[in-house]
């Protein structure tokens, strides 16, 4: 499985002028106080991974750029880069302007071509906040309970210290 390196936020939601968030490792939390930006970082994601606009918490495109939601945008255009690490360590470079504006590793591309980028990475266009691989959901809800607990304890990593605290709680 590959991981987000970078955000990159140009006037998008609250975040004015650019930003730059990252590196992350293969497992990040965001914390961060109520009206922060936590979830217009998440809506950062899902705009990158071309989801659709109306569940990115806006009505249309244009009150994603900074300022626009109080009828004042900043700037005429808002966008998101990503950077993407591939399993093989191999990076994709993902941008998606408010003007309909598409880009992997700085090539312009349509719409199509772009969700088409996407689906190699195992990322479908129609998610809603968080990353669905394909095929992930079903496998996820057919395995049993136990397995379930396994896969998350293996992407918290709590699998690699139970030997210890199961050592410990019999101490
Ligand atoms: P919570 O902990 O309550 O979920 P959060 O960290 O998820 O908070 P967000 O929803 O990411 O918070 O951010 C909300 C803030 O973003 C609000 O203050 C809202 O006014 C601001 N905001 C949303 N759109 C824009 C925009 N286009 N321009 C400027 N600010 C915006
Ligand atoms: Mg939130």
């Amino acid at each position: 499985l590959g991981y987000l390196k970078h955000i990159e936020l140009e006037n998008f939601k609250s975040y004015a002028g650019k930003f730059v968030i990252g590196p992350f490792k293969r497992f990040t939390s965001i914390v961060g106080s109520n009206g922060s930006g936590k979830s217009n970082l998440m809506d950062a994601i899902s705009f990158v991974f071309a989801d659709r606009i109306r569940h990115l918490r806006v009505k249309n495109i244009r009150d994603l750029i900074h300022g626009a939601h109080m009828g004042t945008p900043v700037a005429e255009k808002a966008h998101v880069r990503l950077v993407y690490v591939q399993e093989d360590g191999t990076e994709i470079d993902f941008y998606r302007g408010s003007s309909s504006e598409y880009r992997v590793n700085g090539v312009v591309m349509t719409s199509r071509e772009y969700i088409a980028e996407l689906a190699k990475i195992g990322v479908l266009a129609k998610t809603k906040n968080f990353l669905v691989y394909q095929g992930a959901v079903e496998s996820i809800a057919l395995k049993s309970p136990k397995e379930r607990t396994q896969l998350f304890e293996e992407i918290s990593r709590s699998s690699e210290v139970v030997e210890e605290y199961q050592q410990r709680q019999r101490e």
